[in-house]
């Protein structure tokens, strides 16, 4: 017969019993217990054991049907902070969060072509800005997450960054360990986006979704059964790669025709006309939103060519939902139409009114906020692994 542990036993109920109040604070010790089935008096141990660790405390009086009112556990959520950095191909977005994602201060940093190692600088130094601005704190900073738009594998080393230009070389997580003595993550950036969609932003309700971050390239994100889909080595939701002309352009991961030579932004912003050469995202909107003709056949297209990929994740995923992560097509409805369009005029009608087309409701923090909560999550599991 199995006899359970008795540490292990406290630790799967102090487990439980955190999860419930993340998941429903504030909430009394009475309701605790009709929840997870324990008894009051474990769940009376285990609350003042998490109220001693700083992880919860104690508010006022809920409303009560009568007799004495119970007093209410709440999360703190202020009992460390977490920072999410997001290393893009011309910026970097960093962020301290508290410890329910809440952003409490935010960095953006531009740039052209840089190197590895003034990537990493830039990097080291906006980490640094954020912790001198983290207020005072029981646990103060409990890690740090980091992605890259790139391959990284099960070790959580940069294999590949076909836009950066990186080498694996460079060993970001040990480099940063060194400097901050912080647990770090290192995470490719779809699979990040996908994370912050999926505890923060439009993907909440889905248990089976597929998060495109469309920029320079395509990334793909995998939630499947609520977790993230990472493959045998980590290199899972490269479909930016999947070809879609045998004769078509050479690709920079070696292939032809790859999907995101034509419906990444960068294919989008090379395909207007020689006077919008330099426009600006900012202003290829608001040239749309003035009903610009030959911006507009664009955009049209940019939809026809997502839709086309689309469609292949749908028939090879059939998810709940698909997350677009994008700056244009968040803020030109028309870009979502077509891309319906699109992938209406080439998928079976059954599998047409299977989906959720969805666009992030993040925007360019998600995979900065993905990476801070896989920071979070693995704290929270520190105390009751
Ligand atoms: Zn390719």
């Amino acid at each position: 017969m199995f006899t359970a542990d008795q540490n292990l036993v406290k630790k799967i109920n102090q487990k439980t019993v955190l999860n419930q109040i993340l998941a429903n604070s504030p909430i009394s010790r009475a309701r605790l217990s009709e929840i997870t089935g324990l008894n009051k008096s474990t769940v009376s141990s285990q609350v003042s054991t998490l109220i001693e660790k700083n992880l919860i405390f104690e508010i006022g009086q809920g409303q009560s049907s009568g007799g004495r009112k119970p007093v209410l556990l709440v999360f703190n959520k202020n009992a460390g902070y977490s920072i999410g950095i997001d290393i893009g191909v011309d910026n970097i977005i960093g962020i301290l969060t508290d410890l329910e994602g809440n952003i409490v201060v935010d960095q953006f940093e531009e740039f052209e072509n840089p190197s590895p190692k003034q990537t990493q600088d830039l990097l080291l130094a906006m980490v640094r800005k954020l912790i001198e601005q983290m207020p005072e704190s029981p646990y103060g900073l409990v890690g740090i997450g980091v992605c890259v738009p790139g391959l990284v594998n099960n070790e959580e080393k940069i294999i590949f960054t076909p836009n950066l230009k990186w080498d694996d070389k460079v060993d970001l997580k040990e480099l940063i360990t060194a400097e901050f003595n912080v647990p770090v993550f290192i995470e490719n950036e779809a699979n990040a986006g996908a994370y912050g969609e999926k505890v923060f932003g439009s993907a909440k309700n889905y248990e089976n979704l597929i998060y495109v971050s469309v920029g320079t390239g395509i990334g793909i994100g995998i939630i499947m059964n609520d977790t993230l889909y990472r493959g045998v080595n980590g290199f899972a939701g490269e479909m930016g790669h999947i070809t879609i002309d045998l004769n078509g352009q050479k690709c920079s991961c070696g292939n032809r025709g790859c999907w995101e030579l034509y419906a990444s932004e960068k294919a989008l912003m090379k395909s207007f006309p020689e006077k919008y050469k330099h426009a600006s995202v900012k202003e290829i909107i608001s040239l749309a939103n003035q009903n610009d003709p030959e911006i507009l056949m664009e955009l049209q297209n940019f939809g026809y060519y997502l839709g086309i990929g689309l469609t292949s994740i749908l028939n090879t995923f059939n998810p709940e939902a698909i997350i677009i992560r994008n700056d244009i097509a968040e803020a030109l409805p028309m870009v979502l139409n077509s891309i319906r369009n699109s992938i209406s005029s080439r998928i079976y009608h059954q599998l047409d009114n299977s989906y959720e087309l969805l666009l992030s409701t993040l925007g360019q923090n998600a995979p900065a906020l993905g990476a801070s909560s896989i920071t979070i999550e693995h704290f929270l599991e520190g105390f009751t692994a």
